[in-house]
């Protein structure tokens, strides 16, 4: 079931928890489940291991067949990010992402290895890997951040073909939102979903990735927290790593990935790290959290995992110790 359609139905219906072949009906570390603490039991036991937002199992399965190849984390994640890109019934994500107002599709993503070093690129049209041009961005220019059509004519010079994003689904679910053409989008919690990689190797070494198309329906233009290193994704290998997904505004304004990552740094896990991430959105004076989603996970170096979210329905998928698997993620608003 693709991740917007799981979400729709999960609200629509209230069980959509069930509906997952491999969900763990579990918030890792918190919940008293069974699962859980099978989850959490194996949560420090094997490296390598590999994290993502969202139900992506063959995103995450690419990744770890990379790391068990011999590659590093910086390939796995982004051959695992490139699954989604290609994935044309993913309507969130390179080729078929929901365009702007306007019917563009425009891509954000970024990418950040164990040295720091990192690559971005925003408002990217018409070329669907976008991680794999912010990885060339961070290997091939002195630059971190590429934009609009100079990044495209950077891909394209790197040999990257442009390509029309728009699918007929995704251009018959514009049209269908041109009727009324409201744009609200921080009500709508199932307009966005960024995909956000995670990998540690056996050494301990971590990098990630991020990619998306940002809001459906945007205002052309708009470029949210995910190709921004800091908010959308942050790697800080004597730490750990965090990424985002959500109202990418809401993540900036607190730079979301780099407080959960110098959280870790203060002495948190990675779950309370998140936690304490997300309630630093919901507790500011005159939060409108109640319509809008952000979430979090986080990896730090031992191996531990974390993820938090403002409301239900956030999950990640880990790879670990041969288990590639779904985990619904705790969240703060239980009202
Ligand atoms: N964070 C992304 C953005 O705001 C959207 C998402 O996660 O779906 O562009």
């Amino acid at each position: 079931m693709k991740r917007r359609q799981f979400l729709k139905n999960a609200s629509l219906t209230g069980v959509g928890l069930s509906v997952g072949t491999t969900l763990l009906n579990c918030a890792e570390n918190t919940s008293k489940s069974k699962e859980a603490s099978v989850a959490s039991a194996s949560t420090k036991a094997t490296l390598p291991l590999v994290i993502a937002t969202w139900h992506v199992e063959n995103a995450t399965a690419k990744a770890m067949e990379v790391l068990q190849a011999g590659g590093n984390t910086l390939d796995a994640v982004e051959q695992g990010c490139r699954i989604e890109e290609a994935n044309e019934n993913g309507q969130s994500v390179g080729k078929g992402g929901l365009p702007d107002r306007d019917g563009n599709v425009t891509l954000d993503a970024c990418i950040m290895d164990q040295h720091g070093n990192c690559g971005s690129v925003v408002y990217l049209q018409n070329i669907k890997h976008a991680v794999s041009v912010a990885r060339k961005v961070m290997e091939d220019t002195p630059h971190v951040m590429l934009a609009g059509e100079g990044a495209k004519q950077f891909a394209i010079s790197k040999g990257f073909q442009p390509e029309d994003l728009l699918t007929e689904a995704s251009k018959t679910a514009w049209k269908k939102w041109k009727v009324e053409a409201q744009y609200k989008p921080i009500i709508n919690i199932e307009n966005h979903d960024t995909i956000g990689m995670l990998a540690i190797d056996k050494n301990g070494d971590i990098s990630g990735a991020c990619t998306t198309s940002g809001l459906a329906y945007k205002l052309g233009g708009r470029v949210g927290d995910s190709p921004i290193i800091g908010s959308g994704l942050f790697v800080d290998n004597e730490i750990g790593a965090a990424v985002a997904t959500g109202l990418g505004e809401e993540v900036v304004k607190t730079v979301g990935s780099f407080l959960v990552v110098e959280l870790m740094r203060q002495g948190k896990s990675p779950q309370e790290a998140c936690e304490e991430a997300i309630r630093r959105i919901v507790n500011k004076p005159n939060s409108d959290y109640k319509n809008f989603q952000v979430g979090y996970i986080a990896i730090n170096k031992k191996g531990e995992t974390g993820s938090y979210a403002i409301h239900q329905w956030f999950s990640m998928t880990k790879f670990q110790g041969g288990v590639n698997a779904q985990i619904q993620s705790d969240y703060f608003n239980k009202a």
